[in-house]
């Protein structure tokens, strides 16, 4: 991965800088903020509304990425992709509108134990408005779901799945194409929450056959503030509208209003248009790279930092899928982990302690908080040498 770091602003800012937080939000390219400055330089107009030719320049850019998230995801049409502020968003839309018209007195969504709180949240309160029962597939102590389980709790009553590909916890990578297989051989729909595999893992809607999948922009060094909503056009057509207001009609009068078709029925409001060429941006950058490149050194780096991590006493790492992405959570014995965070950040290394999102899997781990440390295309094995360096400063503060 030489050179790619001088792609980077932000490590010309701060030539020191160990940046491990990138499960959190990854850095930007120049492309990605050089996109966005030329969109409000060169192109700035409100989308699909006016005639005039910068308004014309301005919804193809915009639409340009709905066309890039297609080819990016293999999805079969444009229609079926949604431009949404994030991952959260995706969620909440899908939520508010499929899971809650379809979620009865007595029904159950089936989630995993590792989600974050956006894909556990809207669920719990979709089933606490309906009725429903929110069934959990718990995970092992190495943080790896069984597919067992994970049949048994698909009942007749399921009426959707909503899960995860990469815990942002755990690291754990779950085995998203046999779990949307089962759902579909009992006829449930499959939401795969993205956020964390779509910068390294390849990602065909087509191939999965899932029923719908999210991911952010800023996870994939895209602008913060846009993600994407796939869904099947058989099934967003069935969906009612959720939110309402100007760009998604087709005719309006005091009396009723006729909603414009997918994508546009879902895109109330003037969209995050400068984001959204952010983000074309930033799938032409992972393209340039490649998913498989950028998995196969995230991978390198796991395995160096897995293997120093497991040589300092009194470290326990919390998830040890053999399937794992870049993420490593840990505990440091007899140092809390907002210490670590503060003592290494003092280092200019940045790492992330918390619940990261996910308290059910701190209360199963019986923990208040981890360490977390993830990985991506401008690390290298020099950045998992300083966060050593680094810990080990931290094992002498508290000896
Ligand atoms: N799901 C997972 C697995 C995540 O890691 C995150 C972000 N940490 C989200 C959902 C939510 O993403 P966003 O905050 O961009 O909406």
């Amino acid at each position: 991965m030489k050179n790619i770091r001088s792609l980077f602003p932000i490590f010309k800012e701060y030539p020191n800088l160990v940046y491990l937080d990138s499960a959190s939000t990854t850095q930007k390219p120049h492309s990605v903020i050089d996109a966005e400055l030329a969109f409000y330089q060169k192109q700035n107009a409100n989308v699909h509304r006016g005639i005039y030719p910068l308004a014309a320049k301005a919804t193809q850019a915009y639409e340009a990425t709905r066309e890039k998230v297609k080819q990016f995801l293999n999805t079969p049409s444009v229609k079926e992709v949604i431009f949404t502020s994030g991952t959260t968003d995706s969620v909440n839309l899908v939520a508010s509108t499929f899971a809650l018209d379809r979620v009865g007195e007595g029904d159950e969504v089936v989630i995993s134990a590792m989600e974050h709180h956006a894909n556990l949240i809207p669920w719990q309160q979709v089933c606490l408005q309906k009725g429903g029962k929110l069934v959990v597939v718990p995970f092992d102590t190495e943080g790896v779901l069984s597919l067992a389980d994970f049949e048994k709790a698909i009942t007749d009553r399921t009426k959707l799945v909503a899960v995860t590909h990469v815990s942002n916890t755990l690291g754990t990578v779950n085995p998203i194409a046999d779990m949307i297989k089962i759902a579909h051989s009992k006829n449930v729909p499959v939401f795969v929450d993205a956020a964390q595999s779509v910068a390294s893992h390849v990602l065909d809607v087509q191939a999965l056959d899932v029923d719908f999948l999210a991911f952010s922009g800023h996870k994939l060094f895209g602008p913060t503030g846009v993600g994407v909503l796939y869904g099947k056009e058989k099934w967003l057509n069935s969906m009612r509208p959720h939110r309402f207001g100007g760009e998604m009609i087709r005719d309006v009068t005091f009396k009723r209003t006729l909603f414009a078709p997918i994508p546009q029925k879902f895109e109330a409001g003037t969209p995050n248009i400068a984001g959204v060429v952010g983000l074309g941006a930033a799938i032409d950058f992972v393209e340039s790279v490649g998913q498989t490149v950028i998995k196969k050194h995230v991978d390198e780096l796991l395995k160096y930092a897995t293997n120093a991590l497991k040589n300092i006493e009194g470290l326990d790492i919390i998830g040890q899928a053999k399937e794992k992405s870049g993420i490593i959570s840990f505990i440091l014995r007899g140092a809390h982990p907002h210490d670590v965070a503060t003592i290494l950040g003092q280092q200019e290394v940045c790492i992330r302690a918390g619940h990261h999102c996910t308290q059910p899997i701190m209360d199963f781990y019986e923990l208040p908080a981890t360490v977390r440390v993830s990985l991506s295309v401008y690390n290298d094995f020099d950045d998992i040498d300083k966060l050593i360096k680094g810990l080990k400063k931290v094992q002498a503060i508290f000896a």
